[in-house]
């Protein structure tokens, strides 16, 4: 895959880059490791200081990073300006809380005690050098919410990102640099999937986390596994939304478009599968798929836009797969499920009904603005259909009925379960999945121990 722009809107080719040689790559991790040395023992005080002047500089910058991401992937303008702005607020969480978690813990008297000290405490000290590969669908805040909690911990970031967002990256980089963290504290490598193994491989590099598809976080994982190195992946997602007799249809409905279609479709925590109780099944369907009729699909830079083109090619052909397949073995289509003529990869906000298990949409995950739906007679058969996926990254349901939310968090298969709204990541709460949607968690207290060195200081 080259290391280049092409805006999915039109499919031109805009700019193209050289991956960077072995010369360059080993200057890079040597610098990686050099400023770990030093920047490891800064203050929580200083490190804050800069990230807060980075998270001021990217509010500056926001009107042309939003379109620089909408010209490298497609999504709508508006949502790239508060993606930026999303990023800033992480930053300034971290800036501001990163000392206190990851303060000194004291374990209890008795057991300092029992254990033969005179005190004792735990220690989160830095790893060193942390290798993030990143997609493309978030540009910048999959990178921000590794590189914030990861810089505000001492730790040092070597960013791989995918190969359709270079400027992205690179504006990543140039960002940490003029907020004045040292240099080689982050660091974007322009390199392709093939040279990955070779850095993880690297002495140097400590640990990695990935974000993305389930055949890039094994290999990666592989490779890290073989060398007894740390990972964190973030993997795919097939989100139940669940909507239940009690629920606000109205709501449900409204908001289910929004959980959908967020990004273009291509979001991990994007509701997937719309598992709806037979009492509401009708209403809830209609409104949905009127919804979805009424969406302005079109030019991701205009800003009256909510769904441009999906950001490759083949991310469109995928998707059309998956929708062909389930349509021939007999999927009814409710609105949608042809792609358009001409220029740029547009597909159109589709609903999909009468799914079976035999289906390759029921298993896989449908990364564009396709919905299914499926029809459910009691509770126990919606934890049973909204589990029975391959992936638990989160889940979303619509009740008024306390007893079927307890159920639900008891039972359902996934890192979150958000009731009554859709899923949203935010920086004080932990983000990950359970079964293929990965293992590890991003953001808050645990995100930020995540690369750390939890060493126990005992004094006898
Ligand atoms: P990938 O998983 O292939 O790409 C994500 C990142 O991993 C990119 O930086 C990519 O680099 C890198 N990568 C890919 N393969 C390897 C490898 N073998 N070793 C090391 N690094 C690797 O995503 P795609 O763009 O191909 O999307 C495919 C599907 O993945 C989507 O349709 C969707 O289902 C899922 N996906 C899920 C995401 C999520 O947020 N959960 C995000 C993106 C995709 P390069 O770009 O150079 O190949």
């Amino acid at each position: 895959m080259p290391i280049a722009t092409v805006n999915p809107a039109s499919g031109e080719t805009l700019k193209t880059y050289e991956a960077m040689g072995d010369e360059e790559i080993e200057r890079r991790l040597r610098l990686a490791e050099a400023t770990f040395r030093t920047y490891r023992t800064s203050a929580f005080a200083e490190r804050a200081r800069l990230m807060h002047r980075a998270a001021d500089l990217l509010d500056e910058d926001q009107q042309d990073i939003g379109r620089i991401m909408t010209t490298e992937m497609g999504k709508p303008v508006k949502q790239a300006r508060a993606e930026a702005a999303k990023c800033a607020k992480s930053m300034r969480w971290y800036a501001d809380h990163a000392e206190g978690l990851l303060a000194d813990e004291e374990p209890d008297a008795a057991d300092v005690k029992d254990s033969g000290a005179s005190r004792a405490l735990v220690r989160y000290r830095p790893l060193g050098p942390v290798l993030a590969v990143m997609p493309w669908n978030f540009p910048l805040w999959q990178v921000i919410r590794f590189a914030a909690p990861a810089l505000m911990a001492g730790n040092v970031g070597l960013l791989k990102h995918a190969s359709n967002v270079p400027q992205t990256a690179l504006y990543l980089e140039d960002l940490f640099h003029r907020a004045g963290f040292p240099e080689g504290a982050f660091q974007t490598l322009l390199i392709g999937s093939g040279a990955v193994e070779e850095i993880l491989r690297d002495e140097r590099v400590k640990a990695a986390t990935l974000t993305g598809s389930e055949p890039a976080g094994r290999a990666v994982a592989s490779v890290a596994g073989d060398m007894v190195k740390k990972t964190v992946l973030e993997l795919g997602g097939s989100d139940p939304y669940v909507v239940m007799p009690s629920a606000d249809i109205d709501r449900a409905a409204r908001i289910a478009v929004t959980a959908r279609v967020q990004n273009n479709g291509q979001s991990c925590i994007a509701a997937k599968r719309f598992i709806v109780h037979t009492d509401v099944f009708d209403a809830f369907a209609e409104r949905f798929v009127a919804g979805m009729k009424a969406l302005t699909v079109g030019d991701p830079l205009a800003e009256e836009t909510e769904v441009g083109p999906l950001a490759s090619e083949q991310g469109r052909s995928d998707l059309e797969e998956l929708v062909d397949d389930a349509v021939e073995s007999g999927a009814t289509v409710l609105c949608g499920g042809e792609r358009p003529d001409g220029d740029g990869w547009y597909y159109p906000p589709t609903v999909l009904a009468d799914i079976t298990r035999e289906m390759r949409i029921h298993r896989e995950e449908t990364f564009g603005p396709v919905a299914t739906l499926y029809r459910v007679a009691d509770l126990d058969e919606t934890v049973l259909v909204a589990n029975d996926t391959p992936f638990g990254l989160s889940s979303n349901v619509w009740t008024r009925d306390e007893a079927e939310v307890d159920r639900f968090v008891r039972d359902l298969e996934a890192g979150g379960v958000f009731v009554n709204g859709m899923t949203a990541s935010h920086p004080a709460f932990p983000f990950g999945g359970v079964k293929r949607s990965g293992y590890g968690r991003e953001l808050s207290g645990h995100g930020i121990r995540e690369f750390c060195n939890i060493t126990t200081v005992w004094h006898g």
